[in-house]
């Protein structure tokens, strides 16, 4: 049996979804806005994908970026893909303050400080303004 929690997603906030991939915003207090692209099929790697499922894969990462730049004005952009521990191929999309919990560690570094709630609550409450600013730009992009 199949126990990949990518494959089995349970209480996803999901921005986009279609046959081949979906976009869905992370639940991480500290990080609003951090979106996470997944591709449906259970493949661990970019070139298990054909060239144009990559291509695709790649645009809806650029776009998920291009929205967060727009929306949130981050002073950095992080993108990631591991799969060390979920084979299952995803792309992490983070958009980077400098005030934010790790910052200029990546997330996954040691944290630095307690971010300020009232910054946090500013960005969070763009969060509609990105959902929105990301399904346009997938919409485009048909
Ligand atoms: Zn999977």
């Amino acid at each position: 049996m199949n126990a990949c929690p990518l494959c089995h997603p349970h209480n996803e906030r999901r921005i986009h979804a279609d046959r081949q991939l979906r976009v869905i915003l992370v639940e991480d207090s500290g990080y609003p806005g951090y979106c996470r692209v997944i591709w449906q099929a259970h493949v661990a790697e970019m070139t298990d994908l054909s060239p144009a499922d990559s291509s695709r894969l790649m645009a809806v990462v650029l776009a998920v970026e291009d929205a967060l730049r727009d929306v949130l004005r981050p002073a950095k952009i992080n993108l990631a893909s591991f799969g060390n521990v979920v084979p299952h191929l995803h792309w992490h999309v983070i958009p980077r303050f400098a005030d934010d919990p790790h910052f200029p560690e990546p997330l996954w570094g040691a944290r630095q400080r307690e971010p300020d709630p009232v910054r946090l609550a500013e960005r969070r409450a763009r969060l509609p303004a990105l959902r929105a600013a990301i399904a346009a730009r997938l919409a485009a992009a048909r």
